[in-house]
């Protein structure tokens, strides 16, 4: 049986952890967080150098505190945000193991879970809190020929900056904020090109001379569900001041559609013409980094099973951080708060005795969202 001195184990302590954790703190829950890292800042000093938020700081605060520290119309640094992650974890009375990498979740047979980490302790947990982001699962997608190239190849994941670059011929492939970003940044360095499967979509940084992300706000937009939308927008569109139009149309970054195959020294295009290359950068996204789920039997392909963010499979297990969990904004700073609000809930719920079935594998649970 769980006790209520049980903790809640939260697997992650990037923005997502923090943020289950200062709602499970709010909700009479007892967090520990667990963070591979040697801090409580996610992934945030992993991203490349030149990184800056798409958002202003007044739309990038996690809730109980303000991202202060200057204008709030800037758009906040990589390392302003790692700052920002470890002021509001000092902010938080929640216990917060460093260095400390959860390697399995096992349940328990009168329910509950067992946490093993990779220094060796078992926690008994009255409930998890996965919330372990993406970053460390880079997708790379499979391509014909991708074996034979013997040039560089690396997913976006693992760039810093352009200077290693410099005179190289490279191609970035993506259609997304990340891929632009890169081949913009690598232009002035390298002979870059784009390859994407769909002309690239843009989005206005500003309109109506104020930051999209106050009309996101405004219209509701930024609650809305991946199903609704897509419905209203076709395609992922990438955030953009003009600069990156502007470079395609003057060519200073040239974007083809997507190659064919990858030959010993480059690609084959679509139209049959091949191109040598010195580095392949791959802007494909990723997928959630949830391996120490596997003893569970949840997982679908690596996928969590999931309806705005609670477990359908066990009773006690929730997610945080997922792309679209809830809506558009879950996957970010802005949005993250009110999806860790969703399922604390769900969590305090349970763990109060309300729902009173075991902490077992069912097939589907009925869960509200
Ligand atoms: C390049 C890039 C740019 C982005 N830009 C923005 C932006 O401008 N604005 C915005 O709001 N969002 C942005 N995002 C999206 C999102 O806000 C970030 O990805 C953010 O880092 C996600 O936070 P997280 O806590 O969910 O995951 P992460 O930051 O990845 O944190 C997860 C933590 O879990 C830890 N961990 C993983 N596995 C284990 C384990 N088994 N045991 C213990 N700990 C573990 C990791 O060490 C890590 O610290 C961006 C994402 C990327 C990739």
């Amino acid at each position: 049986m769980t006790t209520s001195k049980e903790p809640v184990v939260i697997v992650g302590g990037g923005q997502s952890g923090l943020a289950a954790a200062h709602a499970a703190l709010s909700a009479g829950l007892r967090p520990v967080v667990l963070e591979a890292g040697t801090a409580p800042v996610g992934s945030w000093p992993d991203y490349y150098d030149s990184l800056t938020l798409f958002s202003p700081a007044r739309y990038s605060s996690l809730p109980g505190m303000a991202f202060d520290g200057g204008d709030p119309d800037r758009y906040p640094t990589r390392d302003e945000v790692a700052a920002y992650l470890r002021r509001y974890s000092a902010s938080i009375d929640a216990e917060i193991r460093t260095g400390t990498r959860v390697t399995a979740v096992h349940p328990r047979p009168g329910g509950g879970y067992l946490v093993q980490t990779d220094g060796g302790d078992e926690i008994a947990a009255a409930g998890i809190v996965a919330a372990s982001g993406s970053f460390g699962n880079p997708y790379l997608p499979v391509l014909p020929g991708k074996d034979a190239y013997v040039g560089e190849v690396r997913h976006v994941a693992h760039y810093r900056r352009p200077e290693p670059y410099a005179g190289k011929r490279v191609l970035v492939v993506g259609a997304g904020n990340s891929a632009l970003q890169v081949a913009y940044e690598l232009a002035p360095h390298a002979r870059v090109t784009l390859a994407t499967r769909a002309p690239i979509q843009f989005m206005p940084q500003r309109v109506r001379g104020r930051d999209l992300h106050h009309w996101l706000r405004v219209t509701g937009a930024d609650l809305l569900s991946r199903a609704v939308l897509t419905r209203l927008v076709r395609h992922a569109a990438v955030l953009d001041t003009g600069v990156y139009r502007d470079a395609i149309t003057a060519g200073l970054l040239a974007r083809r559609e997507m190659f064919t195959a990858f030959t010993a020294d480059g690609v084959i295009w679509a139209d049959g013409t091949h191109e040598a290359l010195d580095a392949v950068i791959f802007a494909t996204g990723y997928r959630p980094h949830l391996d120490y789920l596997a003893p569970l039997g949840t997982l679908d392909d690596g996928m969590p099973r999931h309806v705005a963010g609670v477990s359908t499979t066990h009773r006690g297990l929730v997610y945080l951080g997922l792309e679209f969990q809830r809506s558009f904004s879950s996957n970010t700073l802005r949005g993250v708060g009110r999806d860790a609000a969703h399922v604390v809930a769900a969590l305090a719920a349970y763990q109060s005795g309300r729902s009173r079935r075991r902490l077992q594998p069912m097939t589907r649970l009925p869960v509200r969202c």
